[in-house]
C-alpha cells in the first residue's frame, strides 16, 4: 500500500477530497514513494478560513505565549532532527547530511523567532510637543500563505512560519508537491509544542492550490520560493489581489577566481558548491570565471575532485551525491550536457552514462563540467538546477565582473582572491543580494536576511532576519496627549496640526 499524504487543517490531519492526487518517488530507486492529495480551492478556502480563526486570538495572544510555544518546537525539532532529515531524504534524495545540515539552517530561524521579544520592541519618543508622546509599533499582518520548492521542504518551509507565527500572523504553507512529507511532521511537532489549532494549517498541492491562495480574499501576505517564471507570476498575481508579496526565484550563481587565488581551496569551493545536493540549491555555484591563465590548472584541479565524488542512495553514509528529484528533470538536466558540445562548449566530464548499482531505476546524473562555455551557450544562460558547472574564461577582473553582471539572476556571486583591495571592490560591486568573499555559498545566518537581486527575487523584503520581520509585521504610529487637568480647557482650530 503507497503512503498518502494529507493535508493538515484546523490542528489535524485532513483527508485530501478533491479526487486528484500526485506521485511521490524514491528518487533513488524511481519507485513510488508516496501520493499526495492534491488540494481543490475548496480545500483551499478551508485551510484559509481556518487560519482566519485562530487569527483572531492568535493576533492578539501575548509575546510570552507566542514564545514558550516557539521554544518548545525548538526543543522538540532538535530532537526530531534525523527523523526530519530521513524524511527529507526519502522524497528529496539528498544526502543524509546535506539533509540535516537543511534542518540545522532551519532551526537558526526558530532560534531567531524564540527572540522575538526583543525584535519587536518598538520605539518611543516622549514629549515630542506639549504633552504629546509618539510611537510606533509593529502589528502582524494577518493570514500569511507560504509556498515552497521541492530542493528545501524542511527549510524553505521554516524560512517563513517561525517568524509569521512569531509575529502575530496564522500560516497556510503549500509544500511542493514533490517531497510533502516533512511538512507533515512539521505541523505534528508545532502541534506537540502547544501551537493553537490553526495557527500553522499545510494544504498539499500543485499549481491550483498556488492560484487559489494567490486571488484568496482571506490571505493578506504570500512568501513564494521557487523558479523565476512562477515567482514572477506569483508577485504579478498576488499583489493584483491587493496582497503583500516576497517571491524569491531562480539562479545562475558565479564564483569568479582572480588569478592570485589559491587554487586548491578555488577548486575545493568550486566542487562543493556546485554538485553538493546534486546541484539543486538556490546557491549552487554554477558557473566559475577563471581570470587570467589560471583556467586550465583550475579545471584541472576541479576535474580531478569532480571525478572522485561518489554518487549514491542519500541513505547510504558513504554518498556524497544523491539522485536528482524525477526522471524528467533528469533528462532536462542531461539535454544541457549532451548540446554543449555543439554550442561551442568543451565537455570536461558529461555525467550523462551513470548508473548505480542496486539502484538502476533513480534518477541518476554524475558531476558534469563543461569548459570554455560561451556567454550565448543554453547551459549558460538558463538555470539547470543541477550538478552541471560551467567554467568561462576572463582576462581581466573588469571582464570578469561584467560577466557576473550581465546576468539576469542576481541571487549570490563569491570571489576568490587573496586580495583584499579586489575583494572589497567586488563586495560593491557585484549585481547580487549575496556576495561571498572566499566563501563560496553565502548563505547569511538567520539573522541577517537571504535575498537576491533581479530576477532572483520580485518584492522590496528579503526573507528571515529584520527584512522577516518586517514583512510580517505592518507598521503603526501613535501619536498620544494626555492633557493636564489644569490646562485651559481646548478649542476648536482648523490649522494643520504642529509641534509647538
Ligand atoms: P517551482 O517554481 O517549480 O515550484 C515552486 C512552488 O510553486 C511549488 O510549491 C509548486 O507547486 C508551485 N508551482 C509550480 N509551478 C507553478 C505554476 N505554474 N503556477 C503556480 N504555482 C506553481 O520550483 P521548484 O522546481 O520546486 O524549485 C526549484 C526552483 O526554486 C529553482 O529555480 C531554484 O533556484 C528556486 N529556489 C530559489 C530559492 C531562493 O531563495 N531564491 C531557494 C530555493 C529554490
Amino acid at each position: 500500500m503507497t503512503k498518502t499524504v494529507h493535508h493538515w487543517i484546523g490542528g489535524k490531519p485532513v483527508e485530501g477530497t478533491s479526487g486528484r492526487w500526485g506521485p511521490v518517488a524514491d528518487p533513488a530507486t524511481g519507485e513510488a514513494a508516496a501520493r499526495v492529495a492534491l488540494a481543490s480551492a475548496d480545500e483551499v478556502d478551508a485551510a484559509v478560513a481556518a487560519a482566519r480563526d485562530a487569527y483572531a486570538t492568535w493576533g492578539t495572544s501575548s509575546l510570552a505565549q507566542r514564545t514558550a510555544v516557539l521554544f518548545r518546537f525548538r526543543a522538540l525539532l532538535d530532537a526530531h532532527r534525523d527523523e526530519i532529515a530521513e524524511l527529507v531524504t526519502a522524497e528529496h534524495g539528498k544526502v543524509h547530511s546535506d539533509a540535516l545540515g537543511e534542518v540545522a539552517r532551519g532551526l537558526e530561524v526558530v532560534e531567531l523567532a524564540c527572540g522575538i521579544t526583543t525584535q519587536l520592541k518598538g520605539e518611543l519618543s516622549t514629549q515630542v510637543s506639549n504633552r504629546v508622546d509618539v510611537a510606533s509599533i509593529r502589528q502582524p499582518v494577518g493570514v500569511v500563505a507560504g509556498i515552497s520548492p521541492f530542493n528545501f521542504p524542511a527549510m524553505v518551509p521554516m524560512w517563513m512560519f517561525p517568524l509569521a507565527i512569531a509575529c502575530g500572523n496564522t500560516f497556510v504553507l503549500k509544500p511542493s508537491e514533490k517531497d510533502p512529507s516533512p511538512s507533515i511532521r512539521l505541523a505534528e511537532l508545532l502541534a506537540e509544542a502547544g501551537l493553537p489549532d490553526g495557527v500553522f494549517n499545510v494544504v498539499q498541492g500543485d499549481k491550483d492550490a498556488v492560484e487559489a491562495l494567490l486571488a484568496h480574499p482571506g490571505v493578506d501576505a504570500v512568501s513564494f520560493v521557487g523558479s523565476t517564471p512562477v515567482a514572477r507570476h506569483v508577485h504579478a498575481t498576488a499583489t493584483a489581489h491587493g496582497k503583500r508579496v516576497q517571491a524569491l526565484g531562480g539562479a545562475k550563481n558565479h564564483m569568479l577566481v582572480l588569478p592570485d587565488a589559491d587554487l586548491d581551496a578555488a577548486a575545493d569551493a568550486a566542487v562543493s558548491a556546485a554538485y553538493g545536493s546534486s546541484g539543486e540549491r538556490c546557491m549552487a555555484v554554477s558557473a566559475v570565471v577563471a581570470v587570467g591563465a589560471i583556467g586550465d590548472a583550475l579545471v584541472e584541479k576541479i576535474r580531478e575532485r569532480a571525478e572522485k565524488i561518489k554518487v549514491g542512495p542519500g541513505s547510504d553514509p558513504t554518498s556524497e551525491m544523491g539522485p536528482l528529484i524525477t526522471a524528467a528533470h533528469r533528462d532536462k538536466v542531461a539535454s544541457y550536457v549532451t548540446g554543449a558540445a555543439a554550442e561551442g562548449c568543451e565537455v570536461v566530464l558529461a555525467g550523462t552514462d551513470l548508473t548505480v548499482e542496486g539502484h538502476e531505476g533513480g534518477f541518476w546524473m554524475g558531476p558534469a563540467l563543461l569548459d570554455k562555455v560561451p556567454t550565448d551557450a543554453r547551459a549558460y544562460r538558463e538555470e539547470i538546477f543541477g550538478p552541471v558547472l560551467c567554467v568561462l574564461r576572463a582576462e581581466t577582473y573588469e571582464e570578469g565582473v561584467a560577466i557576473v553582471n550581465a546576468s539576469p539572476y542576481g541571487n549570490g556571486a563569491a570571489v576568490f582572491t587573496r586580495d583584499g583591495g579586489a575583494a572589497r571592490r567586488f563586495q560593491l560591486e557585484a549585481e547580487a543580494g549575496m556576495v561571498g568573499v572566499n566563501v563560496p555559498i553565502p548563505v547569511p545566518v538567520g539573522y541577517h536576511s537571504f535575498g537576491g537581486w533581479k530576477d532572483s527575487l520580485f518584492g522590496d523584503h528579503h526573507v528571515y532576519g529584520t527584512d522577516g520581520i518586517r514583512f510580517y509585521t505592518r507598521g503603526k504610529v501613535v501619536t498620544t496627549r494626555w492633557p493636564d487637568p489644569s490646562e485651559t480647557p481646548s478649542g476648536v482650530d482648523l490649522g494643520f496640526p504642529r509641534h509647538h
